[in-house]
């Protein structure tokens, strides 16, 4: 066997391991980056298939949405969620609903968009997470704008974080019983209290305004 040459990035997780003469392979750990297949000498790595999930679709109201179901115990989902992704319509408006926190699923949603929109609540626990996401948005130097969810509770922390990072707070929920009945019931905000209509549609304004697209 020879030496493999040194890989230009590094294997993302250790899904190949030699112990002696064995090798051993894990092929729920592999990202499907194909650096082992570039450096093998031997060229003895071949791609395979493996199922990850299954994609669904459907639509309403001239809306279509997809979602991908990951595979009940597979640890992989940024290959399903590339999938999803190629869905989207370049001339459409397309809205990502990503995991909370900073892991690869996350990255995964959030790159090569024209806008993130966070959303936190004002705790400890919300300004924690929040300060983690925005070093990842700004990696990825994507603009973002903040929504404070049950905005009345809490303590003012997440208001100061985001005035001092210049982050705007695009949106302040408070803590509304019927809000928490209609999303326990699967309903919308704007069928419940149509007042709230208004308000998503200048959000949606004021995201077009500072997006990557309108700004490159
Ligand atoms: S494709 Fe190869 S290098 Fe990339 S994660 Fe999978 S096993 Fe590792």
């Amino acid at each position: 066997m020879q030496p493999m040459r040194k890989m230009r990035g590094n294997m993302p997780v250790k899904a190949i391991v030699v112990i002696g003469e064995t090798v051993l392979s894990f092929p729920e750990m592999c990202h499907s980056c194909g650096g082992c297949m570039e450096v093998c000498p031997e060229k003895a790595i071949t791609e395979t298939g493996r199922e990850l999930g299954v994609i669904e679709r459907g639509s309403k109201n001239g809306l279509e949405f997809v979602h991908g179901k990951l595979r009940v115990g597979e640890a992989m989902s940024p290959p399903l969620i590339r999938k999803v992704r190629e869905y989207a319509r370049p001339e459409a408006l397309t809205i990502i609903d990503a995991p909370p926190g900073t892991s690869c699923p996350v990255i995964t949603s959030m790159k090569g968009t024209d806008f993130v929109l966070l959303v936190t609540e004002p705790t400890p626990f919300g300004l924690h997470d929040l300060k983690l996401a925005v070093g990842a948005v700004n990696i990825l130097n994507i603009p973002c704008g903040l929504i404070i969810n049950r905005s009345d509770m809490g303590d003012d922390k997440v208001n100061i974080y985001a005035e001092k990072e210049n982050l705007p707070i695009l949106m302040e929920i408070p803590f509304d019983r019927k809000i928490a009945e209609a999303y326990s019931r699967g309903e919308m905000i704007v069928d419940v209290m149509p007042e709230w209509k208004e308000k998503f549609l200048e959000l949606h304004h004021q995201i077009e305004e500072m997006s990557f697209h309108k700004n490159h």
